[in-house]
């Protein structure tokens, strides 16, 4: 179990010398019990309790990274079992499925797609993570080949899939500088593929379908071996199967600091699902609850964006919205007759309206008002979007100096503030826009005389 910050305490060497950059111990202690700062900013930590803390400060689920370069996968180190609670901080990886039964022109083309694909989404770029390539050929000599083809057409990180110890061995040879993910030590093989996990220092997955308890012992045969990046495969396939696997792992993990099981899961949502709908369905539960890699089946752009959607609404910390910098946004390219429209800087409402001004035909200013990431109704609500604050944002932004109008539209949705705005900018005209972003383009149409 973790220490509290007391507890913590007692263990250091209480002269509040400050070396660490705390004031005192004590201090220090609070932050590491809250993981914020590590054991090692302090020199003075005696053998013994620096063994009892590393222990009591190891993250409860180890981290694990797969790939190398700037588009690796860091999975783990997960605290907490909802969201709310804290936040989720490592977003699972998803990567493609490719079978080394497909023809070199089917891989390239699927590679060059998957690699290629990516969405925009209140502000941020959502990719893909990478591949997992399988043995379904049962032919060593095809899956090294195939291993060789995808490695030549990506830098992204690879899940290799073979249970053969010497096949894996073949193709570890070609790859193993790039860190693929060796997917899976069995009851079966397992001796071998910690052998081959330790030689090319790559991460692997342990997988036991015989239940949670068969698989903890599995994993403590691993890593009594020496192979501490470990990925859990329960083996769970299903809807109901996969979510109580997961949610037991995590809750032992968490609760009970069960460390053979402090690991992340890798999932096969397209191996429980008999549609395409249904392995998305069943790989948004995973990204719920509680997968670290996803390999998927199937790629299509259309499965893709609501899965990197939940993902990024999932792993937001739920605490800080999205939100982005209050002041005045071209959009377009405005004019000084073009019109002037205000908004929150919550992500979310600015990327709704300036997509609608976008295509509305009216190139507009867009002024973006400091309300700590909340939406327009929500920040009106608790007093973070009033008069004060749009006449505020107007005069630190100079707007007046880009604009040669003095007319301003704010949203319908806060129309009382017209009258406070109208004595805040007394020679200004105030115009009260639509309630929903979607309708700015006609409210523009018929109000706008340019
Ligand atoms: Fe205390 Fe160590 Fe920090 Fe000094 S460096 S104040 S001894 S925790």
């Amino acid at each position: 179990m973790a220490l509290t910050g007391i507890e913590i305490y007692k263990f250091l060497p209480k002269t509040n010398c400050k070396e660490c950059g705390f004031p005192t111990c004590l201090a220090f202690a609070m932050k590491l019990a809250a993981k914020a700062v590590e054991l090692s900013l302090c020199p003075y930590v005696s053998e013994e309790a620096s063994q009892a803390l590393e222990a009591a400060s190891r993250p409860p689920i180890r981290l694990v990274t797969v790939g190398s370069g700037d588009r690796k996968i860091e999975v783990g180190n997960e605290v907490v079992m909802f969201r709310h609670e804290k936040t989720f901080y490592r977003p699972p990886g998803f990567v493609i499925k490719i079978k080394d039964t497909d023809s070199a022109d089917e891989i390239a083309k699927l590679v060059g797609e998957v690699a290629s694909y990516s969405v925009e989404r209140v502000g941020l770029e959502l990719k893909l993570d990478g591949f997992a390539i399988e043995n379904a050929s049962n032919n060593g000599e095809n899956f090294v080949k195939c291993v060789e083809l995808v490695k030549s057409k990506t830098d992204l990180p690879l899940v290799l899939m073979c249970s053969d110890p010497a096949v894996m061995d073949l193709a570890l040879e070609k790859v193993a500088s790039a860190k693929p993910l060796i997917c899976a030590a069995t009851k079966e093989n397992c001796d071998q593929m910690v052998e081959l996990a330790k030689k090319h220092q790559c991460p692997l997955v342990v997988s036991e379908p015989a239940g949670l308890s068969e698989l903890a012992e599995l994993v403590a045969r691993v890593t009594d071996a020496g192979v501490e990046d470990v990925v859990l495969d329960p083996g769970a396939r299903e809807f109901g199967q996969s979510l109580a696997a997961l949610t037991q792992i995590r809750r032992l993990a968490i609760k009970k600091s069960f460390q053979p099981l402090g690991f992340p899961v890798i999932t096969f949502p397209g191996e429980g699902a008999a549609s395409i709908e249904e392995e998305v369905l069943l790989a948004g539960q995973h990204v719920a609850k509680y997968a670290g890699i996803i390999v998927l089946d199937r790629f299509t752009p259309g499965m893709s964006y609501p899965l990197l959607t939940l993902r990024l609404n999932i792993y937001t910390d739920p605490q800080k919205p999205i939100q982005l910098a209050p002041g005045i946004y071209e959009i377009g390219k405005p004019k000084p007759e073009s019109p002037l429209c205000v908004t929150t800087n919550f992500s979310l409402t600015y990327f709704s309206i300036a997509g609608e001004l976008e295509s509305s035909g009216f190139p507009s200013w867009l002024q973006v008002c400091d309300t700590e990431g909340l939406s327009v109704l929500t920040s009106w609500a608790a007093g973070k979007f009033d008069a004060e604050k749009i006449a505020k944002t107007v005069k630190e932004f100079n707007v007046a100096d880009k604009i040669s109008h003095k007319s301003i539209i704010i949203p319908g949705g806060v129309a009382v503030l017209r009258g406070e705005l109208e004595e805040e900018l007394p020679d200004w005209k105030v115009m009260v826009g639509p309630r929903d972003a979607v309708d700015v383009g006609g409210f523009l149409k018929q109000h706008w005389a340019g």
